[in-house]
């Protein structure tokens, strides 16, 4: 694996003030030192190693409040991360900058059973050609999303129940060895999170859920501003908690998990027994054109006033909400964010999810919470990678000095 040591934080504190920098954009030396409380000769020796690193740069100088005037601080304008969002049946790739915003980026279809070569050979094949739109600068780091369990630590997919080939793949060595950079592999659920707490509605906030509601269902845990991955990569896996003694049969084998109750596929398999019962005019005439239901075809139908679609909506958040109200009561978030696919059933999903958590929450664990969409849609997944392995780039390597 390709590992540069150019361009890596030699330190902790290097790795705060990029951190800073990459979150809240230039800052003047005076303001650096007072955020990260030390002195301004600390920051000033600091930045000007990260200059010879190449990480960041001194712009001119500040706004005068008086007196001797401080020096702005910005990352150096070069600097790229490469964002990769695999999801069931296509990918987005991205570029970004240091401070993440998006520079180019691409979607395209693709079938995450076809296998991690297939797949990563058009995700590596996007990346080549999405950076040479960006200059063709060669990227400081990549950061992977996948839609299943993983490994961080030793950066594989692990037993992923809906992509056939992929267990054990070493898929963040063999990125790594294509585009010649660090690359860190994870859950999209934790990738989105992270997208939520960079770009989107979670910017704020410091302890919070991101419930993905797709053809599974996820949910990650940020604490203090951290993913939290549990011991075994698998916190936040409320998908497979059991809602009913007895129920569907789940992708885990189990029975009567949430996933198997509330999921997209969960949705679309409900959709089509009422089509076929006569319970659903607009989707069995939907059925009858197309073949098939998604989620998305209820949404269709709740739009045109369909009241059995209202009503699967119903029990689907329903059951997603007795859920949340049992991570609010252990975890006491101070925000949930509700995203994936299935939020483009949007409201009528949201109120039934609020309704039941904030019922059966205990009034002060629920009186600040707000429960909203996300809003970042596929980009969220891009800038989500982005950061994790910014974060990574960012920190100083294993073994250096704290
Ligand atoms: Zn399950």
């Amino acid at each position: 694996m390709l590992h540069s040591l150019a361009g890596r934080a030699e330190n902790a504190m290097q790795a705060r003030v990029l951190a800073q920098l990459r979150d809240e954009g230039p800052l003047s030396r005076v303001q650096l030192a007072d955020r990260l409380d030390v002195s301004r000769t600390t920051i000033a020796a600091e930045v000007t190693r990260l200059a010879e690193l190449g990480l960041a740069q001194e712009v001119g100088p500040a706004a005068s409040r008086g007196g001797r005037r401080s020096t702005m601080v910005d990352l150096a304008p070069d600097l790229r991360f490469v964002g990769i969002s695999i999801g069931a049946t296509g990918l987005s790739v991205g570029v970004t900058d240091g401070r993440l915003a998006v520079l180019g980026s691409r979607q395209i279809e693709c079938d995450i059973r076809t296998g991690p070569e297939a797949v990563l050979a058009a995700a590596i094949e996007e990346a080549r050609s999405v950076l040479e739109e960006c200059g063709g600068v060669k990227p400081l780091g990549a950061g992977i999303g996948v839609p299943g369990p993983v490994d961080f630590h030793r950066g594989v997919s692990v037993s992923p129940p809906i992509m056939p080939g992929w267990d054990g793949y070493p898929v963040r060595d063999a990125v790594a060895r294509e585009l010649g950079c660090s690359v860190v592999l994870d859950n999209d659920v934790n990738v989105l999170a992270a997208g939520e707490q960079h770009a989107g509605v979670a910017r704020s906030a410091r302890d919070f859920l991101f419930v993905k509601i797709g053809t599974g269902i996820g949910c990650g845990i940020v604490v203090d501003g951290e993913l939290y991955r549990g011991v075994d990569g698998c916190a936040g896996d409320i998908g497979h908690i059991r809602v009913e003694e007895f129920g569907p049969t789940c992708a885990c084998g189990n029975t009567g998990c949430l996933e198997a109750f509330s999921g997209g596929a969960a949705l679309a398999r409900d959709a089509t027994a009422a089509a076929r019962a006569g319970r659903s005019p607009i989707l069995a005439e939907i059925l009858e054109q197309r073949g098939e239901l998604t989620a998305a075809d209820i949404g269709a139908a709740v739009a045109q006033g369909d009241a059995q679609a209202v009503q699967l909506i119903r029990d689907s958040g329903h059951r997603v909400g007795q859920v949340l109200a049992s991570l609010v009561s252990f975890f006491n978030p101070g925000l949930i964010v509700i995203g994936g696919r299935v939020t483009g059933l949007g409201h009528a999903l949201l109120a039934e999810i609020r309704g039941v958590t904030y019922r059966r929450s205990l009034p002060l664990a629920t009186g600040n919470l707000p429960i909203v969409l996300s809003e970042l849609g596929d980009e969220g997944g891009v800038i989500g990678a982005a950061r994790l392995i910014s974060s990574s780039v960012y920190a100083p390597l294993a073994g250096e000095r704290a």
